[in-house]
């Protein structure tokens, strides 16, 4: 695959592609070579005013709120064909501007056209109720969409997250502003290049990209944006919560997490192995679901732990483009962050089995994939979400111990068990409070399967058909009928 994408890239309002109102420019840097990738135009306060104009006049000239469903659908259909057309492009850009695989920029890429499909086939079955109150009268509910919805995506699957919330925004009849990160943009660009060839109307799919601190802070501030979806930081979600109790608008949260697998003395090994693989070392496990925690019955420890070592130390580090298996973390930033944890394990009493320092000798933000035994639940990395390829295992005697410690973060947001004994694997499902659960199989489900936190893990459902009932509103209406 080659490596070449376009130089410059420009924010998308109004069905027009512009310069950022001041002039500026983000430099988007390649995490694995650490060389200048491209330049986009950098969203103000001013780009993010247009853009939010520009989907409030959609919402007042009711072209997507009175476009008949059915049309509606097509045109979602014909948004997901324009991303096909494209996906080569959108995979290179990813491999190279977020680092990832490229068989995971494939999924991601086809995960984003999957969302228009989906929900456009939902587009024509957002269906009110009928009440009954007796004689004289008629009631009825409408699910109306809320207008403007103000979504604000994180870097660690920009397109896929755009489009999960941009595809329920636009089945609903909602006219979205989105942010896109400000580290891995350059995708989201194509995106909308792909909602205008579609024929999505101007003002409807507005997306930009600008540092969160001031175009996505404006955003989540701007009086006339009606709901809110973000994906990110509990921290920055406290922030943009804050901002819309001042003006009394819901928010759909999407932070983070702390996934606990538990291994029963039951459990295939190879299923364990191949989710450790799939659940912590993807995408340098940057994935707010990973499986960071693995809790195994203490029959099973050494056998569990020696046969994810042997897995993982033949994985190879290296660029996604070249469809490495450990691909570099996000930022400088983010490296710190995640040796820091690890070193700090260390202190507390881990010990790292693989990894649990930086690769000295390599150009990118790379961290080879580590694993710690030793770990106690109340150690700082059995607690805090540490965002990298580092699986933190610890034992466990009773299954309520095991739930105990699955449950014993202020995540909750995907957990999971191993087992043949289906008694065991339901009694887990039910006790382990998390909003996704994995049976035999981390990541199990996809785009149809809701998809939300537990505690601080968020509120609201991204993904399946729950996700609708977040870009409605019910509107009832009660007819009084008859002559006398
Ligand atoms: P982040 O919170 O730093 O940034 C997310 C987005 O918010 C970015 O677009 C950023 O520009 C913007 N932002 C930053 N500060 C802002 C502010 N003050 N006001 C408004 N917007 C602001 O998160 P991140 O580092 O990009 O992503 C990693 C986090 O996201 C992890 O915690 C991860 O678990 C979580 N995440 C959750 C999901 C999910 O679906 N639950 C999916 C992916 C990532």
């Amino acid at each position: 695959m080659t490596g070449e994408i376009k130089r410059y890239w420009q924010n998308y309002i109004a069905g027009e592609r512009i310069d950022g109102g001041d002039g500026g420019c983000i430099v988007v840097e390649n995490p694995a070579t650490l060389e200048p990738l491209a330049e986009i135009a950098e969203a103000t306060e001013t780009d993010i005013d247009a853009a939010v104009a520009a989907a409030r006049g959609c919402v007042e000239t009711r072209v997507l709120i009175d476009m008949k469903p059915a049309k509606r659908l097509q045109m979602m259909l014909r948004v997901a064909a324009e991303i096909r057309a494209v996906a080569e492009e959108m995979v290179t850009t990813l491999c190279l501007d977020s680092g990832k695989r490229i068989v995971d920029a494939r999924g991601e890429v086809e995960t984003a056209a999957r969302y228009f499909e989906y929900y456009g086939g939902l587009a024509d079955k957002i269906e009110g109720r009928s009440i009954p109150l007796g004689g004289g009268y008629v009631n009825y509910t409408l699910a109306t969409p809320y207008g403007v919805s103000g979504q604000i995506v994180p870097w660690n699957f920009p397109l896929g997250i755009a489009a999960r919330s941009l595809s329920v925004a636009l089945a609903t009849g909602n006219a979205s502003v989105v942010k896109s990160p400000e580290l891995a943009p350059l995708a989201n660009c194509l995106l909308a290049e792909a909602c205008e060839r579609a024929g999505v109307p101007a003002g409807a799919a507005n997306i930009l990209c600008g540092y969160g601190t001031r175009a996505g802070a404006a955003l989540a501030e701007h009086p006339d944006v009606n709901q809110l979806v973000f994906t990110g930081s509990i921290k920055t979600g406290q922030s943009i919560m804050l901002a819309a109790a001042e003006r009394v608008v819901p928010t759909v949260m999407e932070l983070g997490g702390k996934g606990a697998g538990v291994v029963y003395p039951d459990a295939v090994i190879e299923r364990v192995i191949a989710s450790a693989r799939n659940g912590i070392f993807r995408h340098g496990g940057q994935v707010c679901s990973a499986m960071s925690r693995l809790l195994v019955h203490e029959s099973r420890h050494d056998e569990i732990v020696n046969g994810i070592v042997e897995m993982a130390q033949k994985l190879p580090i290296g660029p996604g483009i070249d469809d490495s298996d450990i691909t570099p973390l996000m930022s400088a930033n983010q490296l710190d962050r995640v040796e820091n944890y690890c070193l700090g394990a260390v202190q507390q009493g881990a010990e790292a089995v693989i990894g649990g320092r930086r690769l000295d000798d390599a150009v990118g933000h790379f961290m080879p994939p580590t694993i710690f035994t030793g770990i106690k639940p109340d150690m700082t990395i059995a607690q805090e979400e540490v965002f990298g390829p580092v699986l933190s295992v610890l034992r466990f005697r009773e299954p309520e111990e095991a739930m105990s410690i699955a449950n014993g973060t202020e995540y909750g947001l995907t957990a999971g068990v191993f087992t043949t004994d289906l008694d065991r694997a339901l009694w887990s499902a039910e006790r382990l409070h998390a909003g996704q659960i994995f049976i035999n199989e981390w990541h199990a489900g996809g785009i149809e399967t809701p998809f939300g936190g537990m505690k601080k893990s968020g509120f609201g459902r991204e993904k399946g058909q729950e996700a609708l009932l977040n870009y409605v509103q019910t509107k009832n209406v009660a007819i009084r009928i008859g002559l006398e």
